[in-house]
C-alpha cells in the first residue's frame, strides 16, 4: 500500500469520520485540529439518507440515537409566541425539515472521535502553515509542531479551510456568500418551547430561533439575517455579538431575552452563510473533504451527510487504489460530484424561504408550511429531502478482506 501516512486537517465531522475509515483500511492517519479540544458548539445537524447509512456501517447508530435530540418538530411563531404553522418530526417519513435523528453537532463530533481506534494520533491546538509536495510525499509545516512528512494531506477544516488556501491558492470565486449571516449559541432554558424548534421571522429578513437542548436547563438558540457583505474581523467575537444585537434590537417574540443570552454565551459562533464551489477537489497529493471542498450551507440540511459520505468514499477509493492518490482522488470526485451538485441546490424558496423580507412574504412562507405535506407541494418538498439518499454507496470491504 502506498501513502500510508495521511494528515487530516480538522477534527469536526468529516475529519474523524475519515480517520475512522482510513484506519479500517489499514492507513495511519494523523488529525490536526486548530481548537485546543473537540469543539462542543453548534446546533442540530441531521443524519439523513446515505449519511445515516455510513453511520450504520460504522456501527454507531446506537451511540447516535443515545445523543439524539427529543424534538416534536418545527413551529413558526408570531410576535406573541403563538404557533402559526408547524411540521412534526414524523413528516415525510421522519425526513422532513426537522428530521427524525437530529444531533447536536458537538455531540456527533464526539461520537465520531470516540469511534476512531485507539492509537489514532490527534494534534490539538495546532494548524498547518505550509505544504511542500514532491514525487514521494509532502513536507508539512505546523504553527507549533515540528515539520513532518506525510504521503497525502486531506483538508477537512471547514468553510474557511487553511489547507484549501495553502494548496489551491487564493480562490476568490470558491466561497460564495448567500447574502445571509447566522449566529449560534447556547442559552438558558427560560423559554417554554414545549418540545418544538421555534422560529420567528421579522420583516427585513430577520430570523430568531430556539430549539430544545439535550442537557437540562439549556436551549440552542440562533439568529439569522439577510445582509450584503459586512466587513468584520473573524477573531473579534465582541464585535460579532454587537453586529447581531444591533440587528435584533427591535424584534419581538423572545428576541430580547435571546440577545441578552447571546452576550453571555460561551459557545457563540457567527459566520456568513456560504457555499464552496471548486472545479477540482484535489491538487497533487492534497484533497478536500466536507465543507472545505463543497459546503452546501445549513439551509440544505445536507452538510453532515456530504461530510460523512465523502469520508467513506475517499477512504474507500484510496484503499481500492492501493493508496495511489492519482487514481483514488479521481474516483472520489467521480462518485461524489453528482451527489454534491444536487445537494448544493437550495430548497424551494432558497434564502427567502428561511428569511423572508416582508410581512407579506412571511405570511406566504408560513402558509406554504401548512401546505407542504399536501398535494401539489408535497412531491416538490419530498424531492428535496430525498436528495440525501441520491448516491449508491460502493462497498469497499475492510482492511482484513483487502490483505487476504
Ligand atoms: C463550531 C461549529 C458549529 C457548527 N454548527 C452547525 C449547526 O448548528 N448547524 C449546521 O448545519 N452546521 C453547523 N456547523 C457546520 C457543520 O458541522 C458542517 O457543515 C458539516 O457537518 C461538515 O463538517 P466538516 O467536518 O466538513 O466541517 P466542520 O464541522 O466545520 O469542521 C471543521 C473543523 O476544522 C477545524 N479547523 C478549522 N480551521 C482549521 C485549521 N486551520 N487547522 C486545523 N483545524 C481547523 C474546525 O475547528 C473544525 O473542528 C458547525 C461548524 C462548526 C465548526
Amino acid at each position: 500500500m502506498k501513502n500510508t501516512d495521511i494528515l487530516i486537517s480538522g477534527a469536526g465531522i468529516a475529519g474523524p469520520a475519515l480517520a475512522y475509515w482510513l484506519r479500517e483500511h489499514g492507513f495511519r492517519p494523523t488529525v490536526v485540529e486548530r481548537a485546543p479540544a473537540l469543539r462542543p458548539g453548534g446546533q442540530a445537524v441531521d443524519l439523513r439518507g446515505a449519511g445515516r447509512t455510513v453511520v450504520e456501517r460504522m456501527g454507531l447508530m446506537d451511540d447516535a440515537r443515545a445523543v439524539a435530540l427529543d424534538q416534536r418538530g418545527i413551529a413558526y411563531v408570531d410576535d406573541d409566541g403563538r404557533i402559526r404553522a408547524r411540521m412534526g418530526a414524523d413528516a415525510f417519513g421522519g425526513e422532513g425539515i426537522v428530521s427524525e435523528i437530529e444531533i447536536l453537532r458537538g455531540d456527533l463530533a464526539e461520537v465520531l472521535h470516540r469511534a476512531t481506534p485507539p492509537g489514532t494520533e490527534y494534534l490539538f491546538d495546532d494548524t498547518v502553515t505550509g505544504i511542500a509536495q514532491d514525487d514521494d510525499g509532502v513536507t508539512v509545516t505546523f504553527e507549533k509542531s515540528a515539520p513532518r512528512r506525510f504521503g497525502l494531506v486531506i483538508g477537512a477544516d471547514g468553510l474557511h479551510s487553511a489547507v484549501r488556501t495553502i494548496a489551491f491558492g487564493p480562490q476568490p470565486q470558491a466561497v460564495r456568500p448567500l447574502g445571509c449571516y447566522i449566529a449560534w449559541f447556547t442559552a438558558p432554558a427560560d423559554i417554554d418551547l414545549d418540545g418544538w424548534y421555534m422560529m420567528h421571522n421579522a420583516p427585513g429578513g430577520l430570523v430568531a430561533s430556539a430549539r430544545p437542548g439535550r442537557r437540562p436547563g439549556e436551549i440552542k438558540a440562533g439568529f439569522g439575517f439577510r445582509s450584503d457583505p459586512i466587513p468584520y474581523d473573524r477573531r473579534d467575537v465582541a464585535r460579532q455579538r454587537e453586529i447581531v444585537a444591533e440587528r435584533f434590537a427591535c424584534v419581538g417574540w423572545e428576541a430580547p431575552a435571546l440577545v441578552a443570552a447571546m452576550r453571555e454565551a460561551p459557545d457563540f459562533a457567527f459566520d456568513a452563510m456560504s457555499q464552496v464551489h471548486l472545479d477540482r477537489w484535489s491538487a497533487g497529493r492534497v484533497a478536500l473533504l466536507g465543507d472545505a471542498g463543497y459546503c452546501p450551507t445549513p439551509l440544505t440540511g445536507l452538510g453532515t451527510s456530504l461530510a460523512l459520505v465523502g469520508a467513506y468514499v475517499l477512504a474507500g477509493e484510496l484503499a481500492a487504489a492501493g493508496g495511489d492518490h492519482r487514481v483514488a482522488f479521481g474516483r472520489y470526485e467521480e462518485v461524489m460530484r453528482p451527489y454534491v451538485v444536487e445537494a448544493q441546490k437550495l430548497p424551494p424558496g432558497g434564502v427567502g424561504g428561511y428569511a423572508p423580507l416582508s410581512r407579506f412574504q412571511i405570511g406566504l412562507r408560513t402558509a406554504s408550511m401548512r401546505w407542504m405535506t399536501r398535494w401539489p407541494l408535497r412531491p416538490l418538498i419530498a424531492a428535496q429531502f430525498a436528495k440525501a439518499g441520491n448516491i449508491a454507496l460502493p462497498d469497499y470491504g475492510r482492511a482484513a478482506s483487502l490483505s487476504s
